[in-house]
């Protein structure tokens, strides 16, 4: 059955015209049960995706904290012996770097634009 008025270009039609006399709109579509399921399953998979993620990105966060702090202690460490300060906020900028880091090569690496 025709809608009172088309939903493309709100034209007032004909009882149980099919195409809209205006713009040519089909009013046979029932749009609404299967795109809420289609939704629905895309939502679920859209979420395993971002879960998926999420650890993608918690595991790349933590092997930058992990090489950071290694940089530091094989690298900057013993360059800054003798300077508490400098040894106390490299291992800050370190820790922080790789744990960024970590997180943009996983972002490159594995995210992809949503589908
Ligand atoms: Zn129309």
């Amino acid at each position: 059955m025709a809608p009172a008025y088309c939903p493309a270009c709100g034209r007032a039609q004909v009882a149980d015209a099919r195409f809209c006399s205006n713009c040519g709109q089909s009013f046979e579509a029932a749009p609404t049960a299967p795109a809420a399921a289609v939704d629905h399953q895309a939502m679920a998979q859209n979420m395993l995706y971002w879960q998926r993620l999420e650890w993608k990105l918690r595991a790349g966060r933590l092997l930058g904290l992990a090489a950071g702090i290694l940089a530091w202690w094989f690298v900057v460490g013993p360059a800054m012996a003798g300077n508490p300060i400098g040894t106390f906020g490299a291992f800050f900028v370190l820790a922080f770097l790789g744990i960024w880091i970590g997180g943009q090569l996983v972002l490159q690496a594995i995210a992809k634009p949503r589908q």
